[in-house]
């Protein structure tokens, strides 16, 4: 093995290489809440939860912060 092993997914703890990884930054009124690098299928499981937490469910109560998504 290499010196340099991968870091592993924040979220399976899967090996993950800086090639494969995406960093999330969920930021709310421009503070940083939440960063997790993360592997493919656990990105995409992410934005998969991202989307649903953030669909509000009754138009009569919406989202009152200001919630931004970064990807690198
Ligand atoms: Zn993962």
């Amino acid at each position: 093995m290499s010196e340099d092993d991968p870091d592993p997914c924040d979220d399976c703890g899967d090996p993950l290489t800086d090639a494969l990884a995406r960093t999330v930054r969920l930021t709310v009124d421009r503070s940083q809440i939440d960063s997790q690098r993360l592997c493919p299928a656990c990105f995409a499981d992410w934005i998969d939860r991202y989307e649903t937490e953030m669909t509000p469910e009754d138009e009569s109560n919406p989202i009152e912060e200001q919630t931004d998504i970064i990807v690198d």
